[in-house]
């Protein structure tokens, strides 16, 4: 056990540990949380008056999380002293106990952190960015039907453009690197040879690893697993076609490993199915199977592959009812879409997608744009998820002008327990807590944010009454 310069641990509880990746959480975790900045005054304690709720009622006291304060942002720097946005204690606390939850933190001006949100992610190596967006009926959304939007963004939380490589137009370095380019890389490639990068361009590096990218989509596709139906599919979301080996290699790494590592796993009865009848159907155009039943069904049965790609999903699909009882809805699809073509297919064709996999610059566009979808930030949870760690947290900041008013929308930080809850395997307890959200929106016994854009308009709950409305229809 670390020892705490200033913290007060519980006096009971256990540690939470992880094997492959995969938490192991005892009926009694100790939970790390930070309060948060800003409106985090209002949210915290709404959040885990409802999650405490939850768990009571779902478990009666069989299970219970230890909360644990630890500090971060403003708070910690009352605590611990000016410029000490992230104390030793925290990450201490953090690293023994494996999960945490936080409130929104106020990006540090001083001291040298850049942010501590990408810090938090960095020291903890919390490679994968989850973020759910489904709609809950009754919240006001710019869509026409945005209930059939169900996605989870997996965005990739530690390369691409979070590496932050980055130099000035007119930094010597940069302009180094562009001598170098145009003078020795170019003229020496077959490739490139005709090109010149623009002297007073800033550069920037994209770096995205085959390990990095894999390991990503390994918890995508994890997570894939978990879920039932036409749910259990994973679209790899890349701009492939303009940069190839950045983007298109993240795409195929997704694909090696869904064939490398997942194949036999997920599908063992499925796949006897799919050897057997789809072998035998004058339907299947083998031509047809792009990528994962490649040319070929000798081969296949040879290599026990028995993945399903897009391509053959309608043909199966005209089958299903005459073949293998169904059997093949339970395998995984893994697809992969452009990125602008998702941005268009998530509003044109939402229902079509389940866990989109991407990389960091694209995941952090198209959860955005999915959140908007389903009715803004305000109810958009996050998750930063690792091998031995992970930490929920809003996706919005600290609305430094709405804090200590009592009226915020604590949904995203509640939603983000939702998230932990499923993390350990709690579903009852997280089940009430979308339910309760849910009717408490179809009831319109909301805050601010969502009453005002209600018709006919409603009167606006405050932060901690719409937590208790929420305990309230619990089911
Ligand atoms: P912000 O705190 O997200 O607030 C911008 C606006 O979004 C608010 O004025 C409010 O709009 C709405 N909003 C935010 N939280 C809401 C909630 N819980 N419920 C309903 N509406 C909500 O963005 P910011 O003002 O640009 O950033 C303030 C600080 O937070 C900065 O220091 C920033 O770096 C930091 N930040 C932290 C995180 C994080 O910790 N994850 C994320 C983003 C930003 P209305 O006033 O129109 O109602």
């Amino acid at each position: 056990m670390p020892q705490f310069e200033k913290l007060n641990l519980p006096k009971e509880g256990e540690i939470i540990t992880f094997d492959n990746g995969q938490p192991k959480v005892p009926d009694r975790p100790i939970v790390p949380f930070i309060r948060g900045d800003g409106t985090g005054v209002d949210i915290w304690p709404a959040t885990q008056n409802v999650l405490d709720s939850a768990i009571e009622t779902s478990y009666g006291g069989t299970k219970k999380i230890n909360w644990f304060k630890v500090y971060a942002g403003d708070e910690a720097c009352e605590i611990y002293g000016t410029y000490n946005y992230l104390p030793q204690d925290t990450i201490e606390a953090i690293k023994h106990f494996g999960v945490a939850i936080k409130g929104p933190l106020t990006t540090p001006i001083g001291g040298g952190i850049r942010s501590l949100n990408v810090a938090l992610r960095q020291i903890f190596d919390l490679y994968s960015c989850v973020r759910p967006c489904r709609y809950y009926s009754g919240t006001p959304s710019p869509h026409k039907n945005p209930q059939n939007l169900d996605v989870i963004v997996y965005r990739e939380n530690t390369e691409d453009i979070y590496m932050g490589i980055e130099w000035e137009f007119d930094d010597n370095v940069c302009v180094d690197l562009i001598n170098y380019l145009n003078n020795e890389v170019i003229p020496n490639s077959k490739k490139l040879k005709n090109r010149k990068i623009p002297f007073g361009s800033g550069i920037g590096i994209k770096p995205v690893s085959k390990s990095g990218s894999q390991r990503h989509i390994r918890k995508a596709i994890e997570h894939a697993k978990r879920l039932y139906g036409d749910k259990r599919h994973v679209t790899l979301v890349h701009k492939g076609n303009i940069m190839k080996f950045t983007e298109g290699a993240f795409r195929d790494w997704g694909y090696e490993l869904a064939v490398n590592e997942f194949r036999n796993d997920c599908i063992t009865e499925r796949e006897s199915w799919i050897l057997d009848n789809l072998q035998n159907s004058p339907e299947i155009s083998i031509e047809n199977n792009a990528r994962l039943i490649e040319p070929g069904f000798d081969k296949l049965t040879a290599n026990k592959k028995a993945f399903i790609c897009e391509e053959i999903k309608e043909v199966i699909s005209s089958i299903f009812k005459s073949h293998g009882n169904n059997k093949w809805r339970n395998m995984i699809l893994v697809d992969d879409r452009i990125a602008d073509s998702i941005f268009q297919q998530i509003q044109t064709r939402p229902q079509e997608y389940s866990i989109l996999a991407t990389l960091n610059l694209n995941g952090d566009y198209v959860s955005d744009a999915a959140a908007a979808i389903v009715g803004g930030l305000g109810m958009a949870p996050g998750a930063n998820i690792g091998d031995n760690a992970a930490i929920f947290e809003a996706t919005h900041g600290t609305a430094p002008k709405h804090a200590g008013l009592n009226k915020i929308n604590p949904g995203s930080v509640i939603l983000s327990g939702v998230m932990m809850l499923e993390y350990f395997g709690w579903q009852e307890a997280a089940d009430l807590i979308t339910n309760g959200i849910s009717k408490a929106i179809e009831n319109k016994r909301v805050t601010y944010d969502l009453a005002r854009l209600m018709e006919p308009k409603v009167e606006a709950l405050s932060c901690s009454d719409f937590a208790n409305e929420i305990i309230k229809n619990f089911r």
